[in-house]
């Protein structure tokens, strides 16, 4: 079986160097625990390393969570489904919302379960996924503020996530100035002005003035120890937390091109001859081997080999590389680090085995 090699000691290290940093700059820190889905281990980890509140976009993450008693204020950080109203109130602190008819939803939900529910309602920025137009703002709060059951407790916003707009000091400044006015207008005081992901540390870094900005939502920095714009590495985490780990079970010489007539492979993929390998003059053979993971456990493009391997491509069930000159042996476990999507693939799929290590 597949391993995904978790290193508990050096996930608590980010946390508590990216908790520092952000509270140095006067922000709390939601870690998301979405790419780990939610793993108790690892939540409990982040726990202890200071974080106060866990975000993640499934309620199953965060019911999991709570029924192993991990001590954090949770928030679904996915806008709520009308189907899981009663699961949201009743697991998770606080929800971000951008539909007022879910809203209302759960304002008839909390006060049946006899609750306040918490909820920071999502602003479009710009990147054009979740969220309020800031110029439809108020309407949506004179209507929220007649909600029993309901405490809106902030604001938030998200970028680069579907439209590819960053985080700069001009549309971080736009979201800061509505906080301030929303509060002044309606006689407010926001808990969270959540400015955004991984992809705001380099703005946070920068910024000398984050306004009214008082809380980011972090869960790719903490986890692979870089921001998400230029992917370069946040000084003083860890890259390595988690490795992936997979067992030669064929090693074989073969024929440079696939013979016979060439259509496509399993996904439908279009097979060109001679473009599926690099034909070097005067080879004739290339030493293939197959690992024991394939589509169904990973992307292929989020696999980086630790060993000077070329990955050549994969089915559901196999990884095909060529080994170069390695002399590996059949049952040889070979390492891999991840990217984010490898990383939550990898989590997901039950045909990994999840090894934690301090
Ligand atoms: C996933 C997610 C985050 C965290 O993003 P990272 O890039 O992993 O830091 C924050 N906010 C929302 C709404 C998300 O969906």
């Amino acid at each position: 079986m597949p391993n995904i090699i978790i290193n508990l000691k050096k996930i608590q290290h980010n946390a508590e160097t990216l908790r520092a940093l952000l509270q140095k700059k006067n922000l709390s820190i939601i870690g998301v625990t979405k790419v780990v889905l939610g793993n108790p281990v690892i939540a409990k980890v982040l726990t202890q390393a200071g974080i106060e509140y866990l975000g993640d976009s499934r309620i199953k993450n965060i019911i999991k969570m709570k029924r192993n008693k991990i001590n954090a204020k949770f928030v679904l950080i996915r806008v709520p489904s009308a189907s899981e109203i009663p699961l949201v109130v009743q697991y998770a602190d606080f929800s971000v919302n951008s539909e007022l008819e879910i809203i209302k939803m759960l304002s008839t939900e909390a006060i049946k379960q006899k609750k306040i529910h918490k909820i920071i309602i999502m602003l479009d920025m710009g990147d054009l996924r979740e969220g309020i137009y800031p110029s439809n703002i108020d309407k949506y709060i004179y209507q929220i503020k007649k909600l029993k059951g309901i405490k809106l407790s902030g604001i938030g916003t998200n970028l680069k996530c579907f439209g590819g707009i960053i985080p700069t000091n001009l549309n971080m400044k736009k979201f800061s100035n509505i906080a301030d006015e929303l509060e002044k207008k309606f006689g407010l005081k926001f808990k969270f002005v959540s400015g955004g992901n991984s992809s705001n540390m380099n703005w946070l870094m920068s910024c000398k003035d984050t306004g009214k900005i008082n809380n980011l939502r972090i869960g790719e920095a903490l986890f692979l120890g870089h921001e998400t714009i230029n992917f370069q590495p946040i000084p003083d985490l860890h890259r390595d937390s988690f490795k992936f780990t997979a067992e030669i079970i064929e090693l074989k010489q073969r024929s440079l091109r696939p013979q016979g007539i060439v259509v496509s492979n399993a996904f439908g993929e279009k097979i060109h001859k001679k473009s599926l390998f690099i034909i070097k003059k005067k080879k004739r053979f290339r030493k293939q081997a197959l690992l024991n993971f394939g589509r169904q456990d990973i992307n292929l493009d989020g696999l980086r080999p630790i060993s000077n391997i070329k990955i050549l491509g994969a089915s559901s069930d196999y990884l095909i590389i060529d080994v170069k000159d390695n002399e590996f042996k059949i049952g040889e476990v070979l390492n891999f680090n991840l990217n984010y999507e490898a990383l939550l693939r990898a989590m997901t799929s039950p045909y990994v085995s999840k090894k934690f290590i301090d």
